[in-house]
C-alpha cells in the first residue's frame, strides 16, 4: 500500500470501512496539472524579474488564483521598485495557463476510482480552489469527470477562505448531505492536506514524486495517509 501510512481505520475483517462520500481535489490530484500551473507562475514573476524557487512554486499549489497572486505579488515587489498589479500579472499569466491546461492529462489511477466510486453508488464531490471557468476549461477533454456532478469552486459565492482553510471541504460535505468526518478526502498539495485534515476528514495524499521523505513528513499533516497511486485506495 503506501509509502506511509498514518492512523487508518481498518474493521476486523480487514477491510476499511466505506466512506459516506470521497471529496476530491482537481489539480495535480486527477488532473496533471500542477507543472502546467507552476510553468505558467514561473514565467509570469520572471516576466517581472523574480524566478521563483522550486519550494515557492510548491507553497502556490492548491491554492486559489487570487492568493496565489497576493503572494507572488509580494515575492515581485521583495525586489521590484515598480511591481505590476494583479491584472498586469495575470494578463502575462493566464495565456500561458490556458495554452497549456487544456493539454493536462488525468493522473495515474484517477479515471478508474471515480469509475469504481461510481459503480458502488459513493457520492462524490469536486473540492477545488479552481474558478467555475478554469475547471470547465480543464475538464472539457475528460467526459469522466462529468461523473463529479457536486462541485465547489474557488470562487464559489458560498465559499469564504481559500485552503488551507477547511471551508472548501465542509462546503463540499454539506452540500452531499454528509459529515465531513465520515468523508475520505484527495489531495496533491500542502494546503489542501491541511485543508481536509482541518475540516475533519480521512485524507489520502498523493505526494509528489520529487519529495524526499523528510519533505513529506515537514509538509503534511502527520495524520494523512501517502499514497503512490490513486488506484491503491479501495472503495
Ligand atoms: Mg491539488
Amino acid at each position: 500500500m503506501g509509502r506511509e501510512k498514518a492512523g487508518a481505520a481498518v474493521l476486523e475483517d480487514g477491510s476499511m470501512p466505506r466512506p459516506a462520500a470521497c471529496l476530491f481535489d482537481l489539480d495535480g490530484l486527477l488532473l496533471d496539472t500542477e507543472p502546467l500551473h507552476a510553468r505558467a507562475w514561473q514565467e509570469a514573476a520572471s516576466h517581472f524579474g523574480r524566478p521563483l524557487a522550486r519550494t515557492e512554486l510548491l507553497s502556490l499549489r492548491g491554492r486559489r488564483r487570487q492568493d496565489c497572486v497576493r503572494q507572488v505579488l509580494g515575492w515581485i515587489a521583495e525586489t521590484n521598485s515598480h511591481p505590476p498589479t494583479a491584472p498586469e500579472l495575470l494578463a502575462v499569466r493566464q495565456p500561458v495557463a490556458e495554452a497549456l491546461l487544456v493539454l493536462a492529462k488525468p493522473m495515474p489511477g484517477a479515471e478508474g476510482l471515480v469509475c469504481r466510486c461510481s459503480q458502488r453508488g459513493i457520492a462524490m464531490a469536486l473540492a477545488t480552489s479552481s474558478s467555475r471557468d478554469a475547471v470547465a476549461l480543464k475538464t472539457a477533454p475528460h467526459p469522466w469527470l462529468a461523473l463529479i456532478t457536486a462541485r465547489v469552486f474557488g470562487d464559489d459565492p458560498g465559499l469564504v477562505a481559500g485552503k488551507p482553510a477547511p471551508d472548501v471541504y465542509l462546503l463540499a460535505a454539506e452540500r452531499l448531505g454528509v459529515n465531513a468526518q465520515d468523508c475520505w478526502a484527495f489531495e496533491d498539495s500542502p494546503a489542501g492536506a491541511q485543508a481536509a485534515t482541518a475540516a475533519g476528514c480521512r485524507v489520502f495524499v498523493l505526494a509528489p514524486l520529487d519529495l524526499d521523505a523528510c519533505q513529506r513528513r515537514d509538509l503534511y499533516p502527520a495524520s494523512a495517509e501517502l499514497i503512490n497511486d490513486l488506484g491503491e485506495v479501495q472503495v
